[in-house]
């Protein structure tokens, strides 16, 4: 493929981008020379919409000013603060408004699913994993089996990429359903690999495994404000995610949770209760007989943290001045389809880039392995970081890049291009 590698193409490329406006609703950290970072860390905290900043300004002045009456006053009262937020989590996922909530961390809703969604029983004692899972979700499974008293060895299966390969290749996992599927109780696996930045097919996934009898949750920290979903057709059983990598909602903030609307009414199913959960018309009669929500609400446990929620609701605010998903999705496989045609251009096989290459298998993120003999690839993360980019490293040796519709240009694109092949020469 032969592409223009210019600076001035990468600047004709941001002048024809209809979001490239967007930006200026981001503060964008700078360098020690005052210049903007070229930031590729999207994945792992998206930067400060202006419009969080100022939701949770609001949230601060309602307390000073009206203390425990801001549960019930205002433009935005904290009783129902995280209604305020289903209607945009919802089209960021591709739900019913029933079937979502914003509540928790990502690590605790998991495991609020788990109690819900893996129900072992005879035979069918197995969780199907990938190898290479987030250790946090590695960690929730175990503990989930132990909590079973169940062998992890015996009952956590792995799905694993081939010898000598990075990528899952899903015939394999199909396989596994058709040789295991009797023995498999719950698949929990991420939309979005986070090391390698593969793409997984949700939906065929979810239909060959409930073909089996088996239950099916993803964790779309990756996923999510990365590419569009459409859980509720896909018939996904429940899904997690965090707020703080491409929802820019700010570390640690609050957590998002889709259940699937033929399992938000059934009373049958396990679940570790909390107020929050039970049903707003009598929570206050505080009488001790749990009534949930008939609706993904009804999994909450306490009442939410409003400084992060507002910074949430700010955020996705935000999404909405751009369009919702669609658009930023097409202008997010330009930009990363630009950077890596550059990369291959200016640096062919002095880079790997172990990401798939088709439209259906790639998001935002680049994962790159450096090809040079002699060359270590965090000496040269470091290098270029000394230089105004900041990406990040994952052991054992991958740089992730990640260009963000919302707030990257191609020229970042281009500095980053240009940066990585002087750090190189
Ligand atoms: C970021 C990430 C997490 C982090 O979990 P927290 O509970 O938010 O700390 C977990 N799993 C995956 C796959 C992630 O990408």
């Amino acid at each position: 493929m032969t592409i223009n590698t210019t600076l001035e193409y990468a600047k004709q490329l941001d002048e024809n981008d209809p979001l490239a406006y967007m930006r200026n609703h981001f503060s964008i950290p700078k360098q020690e020379n005052g210049e903007e970072e070229y930031y590729f860390t999207g994945n792992s905290l998206g930067l400060q919409p202006i419009l969080a900043k100022e939701a949770v300004m609001e949230v601060l002045d309602a307390w000073q000013e009206r203390g425990v009456k801001g549960h019930f006053e205002g433009d935005y009262p904290w009783m129902p603060y995280h209604e305020f937020l289903t209607e945009h989590a919802s089209r960021l996922v591709g739900s019913l408004p029933k079937e979502v909530v914003m509540m928790n961390s990502l690590t605790a809703n998991l495991h609020l699913m788990m109690v819900s969604f893996y129900q072992p029983s005879g035979k069918r004692t197995k969780i199907l994993i990938e190898d290479h899972a987030f250790p946090s979700d590695h960690y929730a499974v175990e503990s989930q089996l132990k909590h079973h008293h169940l062998n992890v060895d015996e009952n956590m299966l792995l799905w694993q990429p081939r010898q000598a390969e990075e990528l899952l290749n899903h015939d394999d996992l199909y396989q596994l359903i058709e040789e295991h599927g009797d023995e498999i109780a719950l698949i929990l696996l991420p939309g979005v690999q986070y090391y390698t930045g593969q793409v997984l097919d949700m939906k065929t996934i979810t239909e060959k495994a409930h073909a089996k009898g088996i239950k099916v949750g993803f964790d779309l920290a990756h996923a999510v404000g990365n590419i569009e979903l459409n859980l509720h057709d896909w018939q996904v059983d429940f899904a997690c995610w965090c707020s703080y990598k491409y929802l820019n909602s700010g570390a640690g903030s609050v957590a998002g949770c889709f259940v699937h609307q033929q399992h938000v009414e059934n009373k049958k199913l396990n679940r570790f209760a909390g107020w929050w959960g039970h049903d707003k018309s009598t929570r206050f009669k505080m009488e001790n007989q749990f009534q949930a929500i008939p609706s993904a609400e009804g999994w909450q446990l306490s009442n939410p943290p409003v400084l992060s929620l507002a910074a949430v609701r700010g955020s996705y605010e935000t999404i909405e001045l751009a369009g919702g998903m669609k658009p930023l999705r097409e202008k997010s496989l330009k930009l990363s389809g630009y950077l890596r045609s550059l990369l291959a251009a200016e640096l062919g096989e002095k880079i790997r880039v172990i990401t798939p290459n088709n439209e259906a298998e790639y998001g935002c993120q680049l994962s790159i392995m450096i090809n040079v003999d002699g060359l270590d690839g965090k000496a040269m993360f470091n290098a270029i970081e000394a230089r105004g980019v900041t990406t990040d490293w994952r052991e054992p040796n991958v740089i992730r890049v990640a260009p963000v519709p919302l707030y990257n240009s191609f020229a970042d694109c281009y500095h980053f291009v240009r940066i990585l092949k002087e750090c190189i020469a």
